[in-house]
């Protein structure tokens, strides 16, 4: 049995960070992922990075994210800026929000949006809130440069390793063939940590796990590389390679288990999607669905995530319950857990986001709470 001072579960953003920061400040650190880096939510992401969230607290997640994206995985990073068209009303709530975190950005007013948008209706009440130093990730290049990243930093990685149990007191990790000893280990198998803590007997994760889901269209017009979000239909739309246009929603269809993702976008959410689309697109005739997938997302019965301790085990950490908008925030969120396991210097995000205000939470979350937009 190969002891380690840290094991991190799970390579998606999460784990493929936190294994980073934690082998750059010199800990010995095993990452072991069930499929290959990048196989779960993260590699199935829109990639959209904004820092147009409603939350202070995002903002500046999304932000130092960015620079992270920017510093360690460059080749991944396309700056693209981000454009939300929202009632004007609206905007002056934005605009508190983000030069209240030092974000730049540019207030289009409605005769601009209806000029940079010529192929979708603008309603005449509705402005472009422009952020130019937003980034797209291009999660299927971020993988491979993450992977050598911690190839070069001496992280041992396991892929197509399950884990299959983890005994709390004896602080082993079992996996498929073998055991791992820890001083610490880190829970970043996303929405699969709920089911690995039960199993182990270890904490009732407070998530709930959710399927999200994202449809391709090729385009025959020309759309600008600038991500759209439409804060009235709550739909956002992306660029992705030559021709072909990502769109997506907040539609979450609830799960008791990550393997009960369906394999395919939900009939309903092509109809909703469809229609939302219809009533904008200029030239709907144009746009022709050629397909799109799902994934799985965790959330929390106050829409907020964990990051630190799970509660009554302090050689366990998690982060979990980053919702559709971790690849934003995970970065950040990584950077703080590791430097808190080192220091025990908690961060804003650490202090905030401590698993301990669910400690005697019983039940499931309800309803999937997503605070990335005012409606
Ligand atoms: C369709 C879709 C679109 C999205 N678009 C965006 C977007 O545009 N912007 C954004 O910020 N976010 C987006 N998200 C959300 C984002 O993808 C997630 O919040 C983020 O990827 C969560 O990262 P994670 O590392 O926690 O989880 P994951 O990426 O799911 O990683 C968990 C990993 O753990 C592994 N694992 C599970 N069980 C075990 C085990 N027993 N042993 C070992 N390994 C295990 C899994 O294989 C998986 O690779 C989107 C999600 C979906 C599904």
């Amino acid at each position: 049995m190969r002891h380690e001072e840290i094991v991190v579960v799970g390579g998606g953003v999460i784990g493929a960070f936190t294994a980073y920061f934690a082998a750059e400040k010199g800990f010995k650190v095993t990452l072991v992922e069930a499929g290959h880096l990048g196989s779960g939510s993260s590699g199935r992401c829109a990639g959209i990075h904004t820092t147009q969230l409603v939350l202070p607290i995002d903002i500046q997640m999304s932000k130092r994210s960015q620079e992270i994206y920017r510093s360690v995985a460059s080749e991944s990073v396309l700056k693209t800026g981000f454009l939300s068209i929202e009632p004007y009303w609206m905007s002056r709530y934005s605009r508190e929000l983000l030069d209240g975190a030092g974000v730049r950005y540019r207030v289009l007013s409605n005769g601009e949006l209806a000029d940079w948008l010529s192929w979708m209706s603008v309603r005449d009440y509705e402005v472009g809130v422009y952020t130019p130093d937003d980034i797209v990730v291009e999660v299927s290049s971020l993988f491979s440069d993450l992977k050598r990243r911690l190839d070069s930093l001496g992280v041992k990685i396991y892929e197509w390793t399950k884990i299959t149990g983890l005994d709390a007191g004896q602080r082993i990790i079992h996996m498929e063939g073998d055991r791992l000893s820890f001083d610490y280990a880190v829970l970043a198998a996303g929405a699969w940590n709920r089911d690995l803590l039960a199993r182990s007997g270890v904490w009732r994760a407070p998530t709930l796990v959710y399927a999200c889901q994202v449809l391709s269209f090729n385009v025959a017009e020309n759309i600008c590389d600038v991500p759209v979000f439409i804060e009235e239909s709550h739909v956002y739309m992306r660029r992705f390679g030559h021709g072909s246009l990502l769109v997506g929603n907040g539609f979450a269809v609830k799960l008791k288990s990550p393997s009960d993702c369906p394999p395919h976008p939900a009939r309903e959410f092509i109809d909703e999607l469809g229609q939302k689309l219809l009533e904008r697109l200029k030239h709907p005739e144009d746009y022709r669905l050629t397909g799109g997938w799902t994934g799985v997302c965790s959330s929390t019965p106050d829409g907020r995530p964990l990051v630190g301790q799970v509660p009554g085990n302090p050689h366990i950490f998690i982060i979990d319950g980053l919702d559709g908008y971790g690849i934003m925030r995970g970065p950040a969120l990584s950077q703080d857990l590791v430097e808190y396991m080192a220091t025990g210097k908690a961060s804003a995000s650490v202090e905030a986001f401590n698993p301990a205000r669910f400690t005697n939470f019983a039940g499931e979350p309800e309803e999937v709470i997503e605070l990335h937009s005012w409606l």
